[in-house]
């Protein structure tokens, strides 16, 4: 071999080495850890559904829900569960230091109005109001599952579930033959929110005196198989969303297309991460929430005060005199979202050496924001560091990056609503293609680099 030049030895000791995540995973594990995520995401597709699948599982693994609980100990597991839309799972160690990973388990979909069932043109439609930044032509066209929660006028709480296995919906985008008018729009514009209708049923019911017979025949429907009647609706959460399983895709079957993993890859990764932690000298906490996709608000949104809730009644089970404050000032936060990896037909839209790729490991992301670091948390330097050494020890695939270029756009997480009350937080997920599109890609490596960032994390004191 020849000798390397000076050149070449002062790059290897000056320059980061980014490599693949492949180098540093074991294929097996990756690959069993991606067929059991796809079948989580594609079983949950609700935020209900996905926290009462977490329930279920720590249940299983010996969690006890802490409104059951007269006292905590330490060694213990425990969950606080909040109206279906709220988690958390906690392995507790007293209350001197907390790692604490949150993720949020809603994604962009099409909620349905309180009054969706309609006729227009002769034909049944549910009409639908769109959940999350979405580019709403990306929902024209694909089969769609209808999934939720609805009560009838009795009080009996029903769960919806249509279109999976049987017959789907859809919404049809206008035939190109006809679209001239339609082609010269703005994107935005293409198709408009009120144009968000999904075909639902075609058959009329036949009786002269009824004027809105195929509504009256999709009204049938719905009532005959969940005893459901057009004012039921009001009251209920019901989305329509992509039907059908997550699969594998690329030749090398090294990434996952499916629905949902904003932000259900870090909901996956950090539930299995706090299950199957080690016990450590802090507390260790997963943290689940709702309506990060419509900034956060309401009750069940990380701008509320669940995890403060939380400690406070940690405090009180364990006896502790402290503060909720002091407590969280010994919190470090993993905020656990995904970002935007380059996509090489968009790359313009990212500084390429500031920016997050497939495959090369977790995406450590000191702030996002837009407009010059606004509407951001922004990691301090101590953090970050300590979090890079921690991974650098335990061999974690890890990478970092900006959003986009400066200027491009930008976007949100809940890290600036946890870093509020005097925890340590940054973001930290996979970079996916297409975020927020009907079917997302995520790559195989990234996601179990995921999975070993947070389960290193919940089991590791930080470097000092
Ligand atoms: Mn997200
Ligand atoms: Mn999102």
């Amino acid at each position: 071999m020849t000798e390397k030049t000076a050149g070449q030895q002062l790059q290897e000791r000056l320059f980061t080495k980014k490599q693949h995540a492949h180098n540093l995973l074991d294929a097996t594990e990756v690959e069993a850890f991606a067929q059991e995520y796809k079948t989580f995401l594609s079983e949950n597709k609700t935020e209900r559904e996905v926290i009462t699948t977490l329930v279920a599982l720590a249940e299983k693994a010996g969690f006890a829900n802490i409104a059951n609980v007269g006292g905590v100990e330490a060694g213990k597991t425990y969950y606080k569960v909040d109206n279906n839309k709220n988690l958390a799972l906690v392995r507790f160690s007293g209350l001197k230091s907390i790692h604490a990973v949150a993720s949020h388990v809603d994604s962009p979909c099409l909620h349905l109005k309180p009054y969706p069932l309609a006729e227009s043109n002769k034909l049944g439609m549910l009409k639908t109001h769109y959940y999350g930044g979405v580019k709403k032509y990306q929902w024209l066209n694909i089969p769609l599952a209808l999934r939720g929660v609805a009560h009838t006028q009795e009080g009996t709480r029903v769960d919806v579930r249509l279109g999976e296995d049987g017959p789907c919906f859809t919404i049809p985008d206008l035939l190109p033959h006809l679209a001239k008018d339609q082609l010269k729009k703005e994107a935005r514009e293409v198709v408009s929110g009120e144009q968000l209708n999904a075909i639902a049923a075609t058959i009329p019911y036949e009786d002269e005196k009824v004027k809105d017979k195929v509504k009256l025949a999709l009204a049938i429907k719905l009532n005959e198989q969940y005893g459901l009647t057009e004012e039921d609706f009001l009251s209920a959460e019901l989305s329509l969303l992509p039907a059908g399983p997550a699969r594998d895709a690329g030749i090398d079957a090294s990434l996952i297309l499916g629905y949902g993993h904003d932000d259900r890859s870090c909901t996956y990764a950090s539930a299995r991460a706090i299950l199957d932690a080690k016990k450590a000298t802090h507390t260790q906490i997963a943290l689940f929430y709702d309506k990060e996709e419509i900034g956060s608000y309401g009750r069940t949104g990380a701008q509320n005060l669940f995890m403060q809730r939380l400690i406070e009644e940690l405090l009180e089970l364990s006896e502790t005199d402290l503060r909720p404050s002091q407590v969280w000032e010994k919190t470090n936060i993993l905020s656990a979202d995904v970002t935007a990896a380059v996509d090489p037909n968009f790359s313009d839209v990212h500084d390429p050496s500031n920016a997050t790729y497939i495959g090369y490991g977790v995406a450590i992301e000191k702030y996002g924001g837009s407009g010059g670091k606004y509407s951001t948390n922004d990691a301090d330097a101590e953090y970050m560091h300590a979090l890079t050494t921690l991974f650098k020890q335990h061999n974690v695939p890890w990478q970092t990056g900006e959003l986009g270029k400066v200027d491009q756009g930008g976007g949100g997480t809940i890290a600036m609503f946890l870093a509020r009350h005097g925890a340590n937080v940054v973001d930290m997920g996979p970079a996916v293609l297409g975020m927020h599109a009907p079917y997302e890609l995520l790559a195989k490596h990234d996601l179990f680099s995921t999975y070993k960032a947070y389960n290193t994390f919940f089991e590791h004191s930080l470097p000092k």
